[in-house]
């Protein structure tokens, strides 16, 4: 058993003890999206030694994420990691003792099931419905407890969803809102707001894993106003649920048209492209391919590629693509299509 006296300050604390502790070190936990509420939640979990953790993100480190992306500098955007890597490589320098499993991918339905079951506690680090639905279907079919928190400019939220026992994420947002709602990319996100949402997160996951009673209610903060406001949510499972009642489970469904290819990322001017079959890169001939267009740099995971000042498109290993310098989807599967091909 590791030295347990790092964390003598919270066994200290009654709620945990070290009974709780030991709990802790025993525990698994997904983060999904390692960006601002992730790497908050990811700091707090590894200092206090939840014992293994998965990090998945899709996205490469930039810029305009250290306003509030608490784990990444600025070596980190110089050589283009990955956020699942560069996070990874902090967290492991802050407690070598847990054991950080970087996962370079999109969640999505082909994956999912793979990268969720098997972990005690899901953390919501994600910016978009869809993913969330896809978290969902996957903690209701398995058991798995998870635990939603969600920011935007000075607002965010946070709940715990325990299949069987709360309310379930479909239960609460029973519809997909139409269009692209407000986004940190129309209205920009404060970095208070998700470090306090971001640390509710940890501090519901801990009790989550040790077995204490975790909040019943939808909180929610906002920081400019400093208002807070909590909504009982005991009561509101809906007993028509098609996740947590008819268990039917829509978002890992390859059949369900509620499936895209494309999406744009939130606070990046950035396409996302999705191919649902899996393909291998070779990423040294596609170097030598795309040098004859542009400039191209890149390293062990992923390529980045600009054929002008405006325009990266990067491509990683598994064939996934993001295209930056638009939002406009058309566009930038034109660009792959004039670039890349296939
Ligand atoms: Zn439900």
């Amino acid at each position: 058993m590791d030295d347990l006296g790092r964390y003598s300050r919270q066994i200290l604390f009654s709620g945990i003890g070290e009974e709780g502790q030991k709990k802790l070190l025993k525990s698994r936990v997904a983060i999904v999206g390692v960006g601002a509420l992730g790497t908050v939640c990811a700091n707090h979990l590894v200092r206090s030694g939840v014992g293994y953790i998965r990090l998945i993100d899709r996205d490469v480190v930039d810029l305009s994420n250290l306003q509030r992306q608490s784990l990444f500098n600025e070596e980190d955007v110089q050589l283009n990691l990955p956020k699942a890597v560069a996070a990874g490589k902090r967290l492991n320098t802050i407690n070598s003792t847990v054991t950080v499993d970087a996962a370079i991918t999109d969640l999505n339905l082909d994956n999912a099931e793979e990268l969720l079951a098997g972990v005690d506690c899901i953390v919501d680090g994600t910016d978009n419905f869809m993913t969330r639905y896809l978290i969902n279907d996957v903690a209701v079919k398995f058991g798995i407890p998870w635990v939603h928190g969600a920011a935007v400019s000075s607002r965010g939220m946070f709940a715990v969803i325990k299949p069987g026992e709360t309310p379930c994420y479909r239960c609460l947002f029973p519809h997909i809102p139409d269009g692209r709602g407000e986004t940190c990319d129309t209205i920009g996100v404060l970095s208070p707001i998700t470090d306090i949402v971001g640390s509710f997160q940890a501090m519901e996951t801990i009790k989550l894993l040790i077995g204490a009673a975790t909040s019943s209610n939808l909180d929610q903060i906002d920081v400019w106003d400093t208002d807070l406001f909590s909504m009982d949510i005991s009561e509101g499972r809906n007993p028509q649920c098609p996740t947590c009642v008819n268990r039917q489970f829509d978002f890992l469904d390859r059949l369900s048209s509620q499936q895209e290819s494309y999406s744009s990322l939130c606070g990046r001017d950035t396409v996302q492209i999705y191919f649902r079959e899996k393909r291998e890169r070779d990423l040294i001939k596609l170097s030598e391919h795309l040098k004859k267009s542009g400039t191209v740099n890149g390293n062990q995971f992923l390529l980045r590629f600009s054929p002008n000042p405006e325009t990266t498109i990067v491509l990683f290993k598994d064939g996934r693509v993001l295209v930056h310098g638009t939002n406009d989807i058309v566009k930038a599967k034109s660009l792959y299509s004039k670039y890349i091909g296939n």
